[in-house]
């Protein structure tokens, strides 16, 4: 599903490798942690997968198609089917939870359909919003205000609006380094658990060892932009 093959990222010139020959296969289905300490590349590599940052050697294929070749709409296609999911700080506050929940399928509106689902959803709009929202685990939320989401609640719209997305992989960014270790571990067992259901490739950072030993199939380590 996704092939990273001798990666190297640069940011600047004169500046060390940020990715430095990062080679690693991650199979649809199969949940893959990435630990490291911070500026081992983690970010960088997530990014360089939706081609956000440009590599300067190797390879990425996502689903046997190289990124580095996209552009525009082949490019916009590819973005649509790898859903970040980020640290926090990443739904709309004055939105409903279904309003950010549903902005997962911005990437196959056009405007005027994004526009008259804010004025006036329709039923099967809002089943399929509620049903990310029961994938997740909270269901009853759909019509709350973003802002009124504990940080635990706030993840699990993110995981559902990228469910939404229909993607074919999750990249997500430290998802749970601003959580308590016991809500970041479920909201950890409930990104692999949907991975595994739904056949989606997992490639999630996170700093607790442990945590990623726990749940993961495998777990890969960054140390100064190479795999250790
Ligand atoms: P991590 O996510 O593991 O903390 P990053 O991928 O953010 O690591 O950073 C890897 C290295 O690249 C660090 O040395 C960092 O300073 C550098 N870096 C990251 N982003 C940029 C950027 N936009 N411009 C320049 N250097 C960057
Ligand atoms: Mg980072």
């Amino acid at each position: 599903m996704i092939e990273i093959s001798g990666v190297r990222v640069v940011y600047g010139p004169g500046a060390p490798p940020a990715l430095d020959d990062v080679t690693l296969r991650i199979a649809a289905g199969e949940c893959v942690a990435l630990v490291g300490p911070s500026g081992s590349g983690k970010t960088t590599l997530l990014r360089s997968l939706n081609g956000t940052v440009a590599i300067a050697g190797g390879s990425i294929h996502v689903d046997g198609v190289e990124v580095a070749k996209l552009r525009g709409r082949a490019l916009r296609r590819l973005r649509a089917r790898l859903a970040m999911i980020a640290q926090q700080h990443d739904l709309v506050d004055r939105l409903t939870v279904v309003q950010n929940v549903m902005a997962g399928a911005l990437g196959r509106w056009s405007t005027p359909h994004a526009l008259r689902f804010l004025i006036a959803p329709t039923a099967a709009e809002l089943a399929e919003a509620s049903a990310a929202l029961t994938a997740v685990g909270i269901p009853e939320k759909l019509r709350n205000r973003t802002n009124e989401l504990s940080g635990g609640q706030r993840q699990r719209v993110a995981i559902a609006r990228a469910l939404v997305q229909h993607p074919t992989a999750i990249l997500a960014d430290e998802p749970i380094a601003s959580l308590d270790p016991a809500l970041g571990e479920q909201i950890v067992r409930l990104l692999c658990d949907l991975a595994r259901e739904r056949n989606l490739a997992l490639l999630c950072s996170l700093h607790q060892i442990e945590v990623a030993r726990r749940h993961f199939d495998r777990v890969v380590e960054l140390v100064g932009g190479r795999v250790a």
